[in-house]
This record gives C-alpha cells, structure tokens and sequence, in this order.
C-alpha cells in the first residue's frame, strides 16, 4: 500500500490554501472535511432562486501580499470582482455618515466559489468528519507524515487529546453570530447603499447590500447579529429573526416587514482576538486558520494556511 498523504482536515480557505502549498512542494495531500461542499466560513446557499453570502461578508486583500496576487487572479477570470470602499455608518436614529476603507471583494457566484476554486485538482473529501487526531500523528487510527487542522479552535480541540491540545491551542473565547437574511419584493433603502455598519444596537452590528455585492440588484439584505443576541439564540435561532427584522428597519429606514427570512447560526463566526503568529505545529501535527496570523479575516486564514503548507512542504 502506498503511503497515507499529508492530511489538511477543514475545506474553509485555510485547509485549502494549505494543500495547495503543499502539492505546489510536490507532496502527496488529501483534504477531508465534514460539509458537503468546500467553503467552510465563505458559506453561500441558494435561496428563493439565487446565492447568497451567509458567512463572510466580502473580503479584503493587502496591497502587495501573497493574497493580493490570488484575489488578482480571481478578478481577471471573473470569479470576484472588487465591491466597494464605502460603507454606510447607522446609529439608533437611522443611517449618518459612511465610512471608507479598502477595496472588498465580492464573488458573483458566492465566496464560496472562490474556495471551490482553490479546492480544484486536489484531492478533497467532503462528508468525512474526522473524530480523533493524536501524536504519531494519527488521523482516525491511520497513521500519515502529517496533519493539519484547519479549523476554529474549539473544532480542533475536540479532535486532540488534553495533552496535544494544551501545546497547540489555547483557551481564548470565539464568538458566536446569527446571519439574518431578508428578502423583499423591490429594494427599500438608498440605490447608493452597499452595506451598513450598525452602531449601539443590541441585536445588528452589520448589514450587507446582498443583490449589490452579487451584482444581480436582488432586493435582499443579509444582517449580522451581535454574539449576545445570538448567544441567547443558539438553541432557537428562527426566534431571532423579529427582533433582527426590526433592528434593520430602524437602522436602514425601512418600514415594510420582509416578505421572507432565514437565520444562519454560526456557533463559531470568530476568535475574539486572534494569534499574530502564523499557526501552530508541534510533532507533524499543524493548526491554522483565522486564529491565526491577525486579525481575523479570510486573508489571515489564506496566509496561515499558505504559510503552514509552506513549511511543511519545505521540511
Ligand atoms: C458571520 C461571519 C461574517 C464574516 N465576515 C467576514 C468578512 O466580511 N470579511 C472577512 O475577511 N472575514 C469574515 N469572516 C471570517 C471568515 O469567514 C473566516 O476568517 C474564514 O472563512 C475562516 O476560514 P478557515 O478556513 O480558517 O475556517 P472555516 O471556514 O471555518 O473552515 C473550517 C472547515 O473545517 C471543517 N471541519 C471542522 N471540523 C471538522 C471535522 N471534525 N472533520 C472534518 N472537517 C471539519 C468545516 O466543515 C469547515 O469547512 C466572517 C465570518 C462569519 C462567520
């Protein structure tokens, strides 16, 4: 039997960007992950007859990066296109002032695609939810050269012994969100709104202009909830959309309930603060992702993972 590949477990961008650094290295990888498809956190799913972005909103890449020559890629072949610098800055009393920043990138087919994209030519195995990792390393009783987990901190603590996950993690808190989206018969709020960030209210930090961001003008809005409204929603998560409905209708101006909604939760949408170091690895045994290589973001997960099948490649 030949032997088992370097094993990256998590088919988010980290895992992939991962193994694509280690097959350019020349070393036999595998991917497995327990979705259906690869995004992880860049999740979109088709609702009411179109893609919508539920978890990362946009992205953003630093001029010069390794990063910025991916997301380059990807805009001269059609697969993301730059958004907007410009947001929208709402308050109790409705929308103020905007705020400017760098260019985000949105995808017309979903951030999802952009993982699929990195994810194509390797070796992937969705629906394959790896339980145990331990010293060897092991990965389900299978000894490999290698692995990675590419994944919150809390999914890759419940795979390590205390031993194992003591050396590599630590404790600090992820945060949870709910994202909220709303649909409407015709656009309700400003032509010129991309997106809103919601000060001071106690359900929204965030609202995405969805139909904008794809391109298609689609009259739906995708909200991001605070961690304590979605904390007190974990078990409920469709009770969050009435409060979250009416919290976008203050902030937004808008006063015609959505025709219709539905709630994602995202138990672990982010570290509350993440590690400046690029990833851990201790005994063939590597942990990377947005907790890594801060702040949090899809590119810091793109350069942890990148950087860890860098080295692993080069060993
Ligand atoms: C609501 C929300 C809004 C966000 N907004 C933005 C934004 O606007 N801009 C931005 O830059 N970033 C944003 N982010 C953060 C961004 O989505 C993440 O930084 C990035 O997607 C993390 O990628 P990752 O590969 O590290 O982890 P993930 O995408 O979480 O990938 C982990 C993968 O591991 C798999 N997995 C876990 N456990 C197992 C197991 N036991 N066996 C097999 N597979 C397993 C999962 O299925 C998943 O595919 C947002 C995140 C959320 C949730």
């Amino acid at each position: 039997m030949p032997p088992s590949p370097v094993t990256v477990v998590g088919a988010g961008i980290a895992g992939c960007a991962c193994a694509r650094a280690l097959a350019e290295a020349g070393l036999p990888v595998r991917v497995l992950d327990r979705g259906r498809r690869p995004g992880g956190r860049m999740a979109s799913r088709t609702l009411s007859d179109r893609t919508v972005d539920l978890g990362a909103s946009y992205l953003t890449a630093r001029e010069g990066s390794p990063f910025a020559a991916v997301v380059a890629d990807w805009v001269a072949r059609g697969l993301a296109r730059p958004w907007t610098d410009t947001f929208a800055v709402a308050g109790p009393d409705g929308l103020g002032s905007t705020t400017t920043g760098p260019v985000r990138y949105a995808a017309p087919g979903g951030l999802r695609s952009l993982v699929a994209d990195l994810a194509e030519g390797l070796d992937v195995t969705q629906e394959r939810t790896v339980t145990r990792v331990e010293p060897g390393p092991r990965v389900d009783d299978e000894d490999v050269p290698a692995v990675v987990l590419a994944m919150p901190d809390p999914q890759a603590r419940r795979l390590l012994d205390a031993d194992t996950a003591g050396r590599l993690l630590d404790e600090r808190p992820w945060e949870a969100s709910l994202a909220v989206v709303l649909g409407w018969s015709e656009r309700r709020w400003p032509a010129d709104l991309h997106g809103a960030f919601v000060h001071d209210d106690p359900a929204v930090t965030w609202v995405a202009d969805d139909g904008d961001r794809r391109g298609d003008g689609a009259p739906v809005l995708v909200a991001h909830t605070t961690p304590e409204l979605a904390a007190a929603h974990l078990e409920d998560r469709d009770a969050a959309a009435g409060p979250v409905a009416a919290a976008v209708g203050r902030a937004l101006g808008i006063d015609v309930p959505p025709a219709w909604t539905t709630v994602h939760r995202w138990t672990y949408a982010r570290p509350a603060e993440a590690r400046p170091e690029p990833f851990g690895l201790a005994d063939g045994i590597g942990v990377c992702g947005d907790g890594w290589s801060a702040p949090s973001r899809v590119e810091s997960a793109w350069t942890s993972g990148h950087l860890l099948g860098t080295e692993l490649g080069g060993r």
